[in-house]
């Protein structure tokens, strides 16, 4: 198989790949970035971007792609398209395999690939994607001011996205399989407090409906039980909340990761384990899995790797 050697590889482009990529080209490293199955990574797939910071007017999430990838690109950055395959990271130069055909051998990594959110998997998630379906409250919550939306899950992240649109929308609903929260108690007690939430214990949302946007869900409660009833709600805005699932999977064997599959970084730093391995963005982050955090990281994981190869000099 075809083998390079390199200096510092970035796997992802998303902010964190793309700020990596700043930093680490501006340091000389010559990066090379490969930019994964969904270049741009998630916010190719959400409208108007209003909280990253300098954007008084907001931003269309493509074109803050497109600018981080040019600016990446003006620093040098070896951009190109190719998607992770396989990993072996157990001796250096650490080997990673891209669409199973190239070899890229690597005195650091930066992982930045990302976690995808989970949906349902209606078909109706993809004939509403954007136009009120959304799997990222902080991100899409402003557009549902005094409307009507339903969160769906009942784990932290429901409740953690119901309570933050309350404080936008008119009424949240949050649609739980289950007849109880999986969430901690002091989450479950704020949404239960919450005036503005009502908490839909064993539904199931299985379809959306309206004319041009989502007009409202068709819901099941009680689903294949002898009692099991079926109808619709109007709401405006459908929020995904039944988890993440970070893009770790091929490097586990060599990293620590927790349950989820989040790779476990030292504590405040991106160092994994593996010296020289890092990691960056939504991968190794359950917590706040906004742009502008990921963007930090990826400015770290660079310093990082710069003052790793200074070391071995
Ligand atoms: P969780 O896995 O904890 O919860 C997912 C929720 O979605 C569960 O209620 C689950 O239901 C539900 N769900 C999953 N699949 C479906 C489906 N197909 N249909 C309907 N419902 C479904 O994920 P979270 O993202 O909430 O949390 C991930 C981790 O991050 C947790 O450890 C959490 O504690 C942590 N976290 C902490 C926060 C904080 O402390 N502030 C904030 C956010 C997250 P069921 O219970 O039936 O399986």
């Amino acid at each position: 198989m075809e083998t390079e050697r390199v200096k510092c590889l970035i796997i992802g482009s998303g902010p964190a790949g793309y700020t990596a990529a700043i930093y680490a080209g501006r340091a000389n490293l010559a990066p090379v970035l490969y930019s994964g199955l969904q270049p741009g990574g998630q916010l190719t797939t959400t409208t108007d971007v209003e909280n990253f910071p300098g954007y008084p007017a907001g931003i269309a999430g493509p074109d803050l792609m497109e600018d981080l990838r040019k600016q990446a690109e003006r620093f040098g950055t070896d951009l190109r398209y190719g998607v992770a395959t396989s990993a072996d990271l157990s001796t250096v130069p650490y080997k990673i395999t891209i669409d199973d055909e190239k070899i890229i051998e690597t005195d650091t990594l930066i992982i930045a690939t990302g976690a995808t959110a989970k949906y349902l998997g209606l078909a109706d998630e993809k004939k509403y994607a954007g136009l009120g379906v959304s799997a990222c409250a902080t991100c899409d919550g402003f557009f549902y001011r005094k409307k009507v939306v339903a969160v769906i899950g009942g784990g932290d992240t429901a409740c953690e996205e119901a309570s933050y649109l309350s404080g936008l929308a008119s009424k949240v609903y949050l649609v739980v399989r289950k007849p109880f929260l999986r969430a901690s108690k002091v989450m479950q007690e704020r949404v239960f407090a919450n005036e503005k939430i009502e908490v839909l214990f064993e539904h199931n949302a299985v379809g959306l409906y309206g004319e041009k946007k989502v007009e409202g869900m068709h819901l099941v409660k009680r689903m294949g039980e002898p009692d099991e009833q079926r109808y619709d709600l109007p709401i405006d805005g459908f929020f995904l909340a039944i988890g993440h699932q970070p893009n770790s999977d091929i490097f586990k064997p060599y990293l620590d990761t927790d349950e989820v599959g989040y790779i476990l970084t030292e504590p405040g730093t991106p160092r994994t384990k593996r010296p020289g391995v890092f990691a960056a963005g939504d991968v190794a982050d359950p917590h706040y899995r906004q742009a502008i955090t990921a963007a930090a990281s990826g400015c770290m994981a660079a310093i990082e790797a710069e003052r790793y190869l200074l070391s071995k000099r």
